[in-house]
């Protein structure tokens, strides 16, 4: 049941171009390609299984700019790109028998100039799909509308605007039908449709209307980018931090759990699980940047199921939580606090595992160690103390 994207953006901009701006896919929103924004929005939207771009044959270069640069988890997902054709209309005919043999039962064909598509439309748009052949985000025409007369200088009449909706992408399609009319609309030699719903509406292919958002914009004239960056916000990220702490007391033993390894050690930590105190405070983090409660709370020391339990279970959890709201986890750090056993000899094969266990890059994990200059409950090595951050990046509201 693989859904692709398809992004157009094989346009020159004509309207961006004269402007000086070049082809305006390629130019930087906040920083960063239009281009970019468009393949990231779609690209992490966890109901899109992969993405293809038709772009111009001349912006090879450009767009490997802008592949390189995207994040791996939306890299992952991208097909080497497909040469778009003359029209629009060509463009996505190119990309859909680019597809032809890929599987797809569904496929959201989206312009490269709109980076501002919502997630949640995405997910309206396919819930649609899962009803009708065709389906379309759009919003209601809420301005009155005039007709020019020819000089375009004055008004030659008003337009009723009942019924009137203005068509955004994506717009998605049960992908063996859009195939068939895009091949009927290119057969029959029309090449003038502009948007993918009408050729599904000349082919008969039922196309549902879903209620979109209107900062969906699609950036055409210069002054575009203006309103487009005014509605990107502050630009800032939602960015969430939190902290974690645990204690574990020494017992009888002849080795300990710490950050996820087993060392031998002349004592065992005590605890209901395995007591590795470095996992247990690095998932209260992650639990505390989403603010969701504390791991006795999700793992309860008096369930027995828990009796002995390995802690990496626990940290995959706190790790899947961030991944099911759409968060990233960007940034681990760990501390632990003991005379013995010595930390350093196991610390990179500790930042390894942890990043085993998270699913992130290594160089995302820090795991650092400390004595307590022999004060304290640590500094007698009655147990062995940890306190972590973890940084979650959340999506855009
Ligand atoms: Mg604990």
């Amino acid at each position: 049941m693989e859904t692709v994207a398809l992004i157009v953006a094989a346009g020159r901009g004509a309207r961006a171009a004269a402007a000086g701006l070049g082809p305006k896919q390629y130019v930087a929103l906040k920083g960063v390609p239009v281009l970019a924004l468009t393949v990231a929005a779609l690209g992490r939207h966890p109901r899109i299984g992969s993405v293809l771009v038709a772009i111009h044959p001349e912006d090879a270069g450009a767009y490997g700019d802008v592949a390189a640069a995207l994040e791996e988890t939306v890299r992952c997902k991208l097909l080497p790109p497909v040469a778009g054709g003359a029209t629009r209309q060509a463009s996505v005919l190119a990309g859909l028998e680019a597809l032809r043999d890929a599987g797809a039962c569904y496929v959201l064909i989206h312009d490269a100039a709109r980076p501002l598509v919502a997630s949640r439309d995405i997910d309206a748009l396919l819930d649609a799909l899962a009803e009708t052949p065709g389906a379309l985000l759009a919003v209601p025409v809420s301005d009155t509308l005039k007709c020019a007369n020819s000089e375009e200088t004055g008004v030659a009449g008003t337009v009723p605007r009942d019924g009137l909706w203005q068509a955004l992408t994506p717009q998605g399609f049960a992908f063996d039908a859009i195939l068939g009319a895009h091949r009927a609309a290119a057969a029959s030699g029309r090449d003038d449709f502009t948007d993918d719903a009408s050729v599904a509406e000349a082919a008969g292919i039922q196309v549902r209307l879903v209620r979109g958002q209107r900062d969906n914009i699609k950036i055409t004239a210069a002054e575009d980018f203006d309103l487009a960056e005014r509605l990107m916000g502050d630009g800032l990220p939602d960015v969430r931090t939190g902290n974690g702490f645990d204690v574990h007391r020494f017992a009888e033993g002849d080795r300990v759990w710490l950050c996820g390894l087993e060392i031998p050690h002349t004592q065992r930590l005590e605890g209901h699980s395995d007591a590795d105190v470095g996992l247990h405070a690095l998932t209260d983090a992650i639990l505390g940047a989403l603010g969701s409660g504390d791991i006795g709370q999700h793992f309860p020391p008096s369930d027995p199921k828990w009796k002995g339990a390995a802690s990496d279970q626990f940290l995959a959890h706190a790790a899947g939580l961030v991944g099911a709201r759409g968060g990233r986890l960007t940034h681990v750090d760990v501390t632990l606090i003991c005379e013995m056993p010595k930390v350093g000899p196991h610390r990179e094969a500790m930042r390894a595992r942890v990043a085993e266990i998270l699913g992130i890059d290594m160089d995302r994990v820090s795991v650092k160690a400390t004595t307590s200059e022999r004060l304290g409950f640590t500094g007698r090595g009655e147990g062995i103390a940890a306190m972590a951050t973890a940084t979650v990046v959340m999506p855009p509201a």
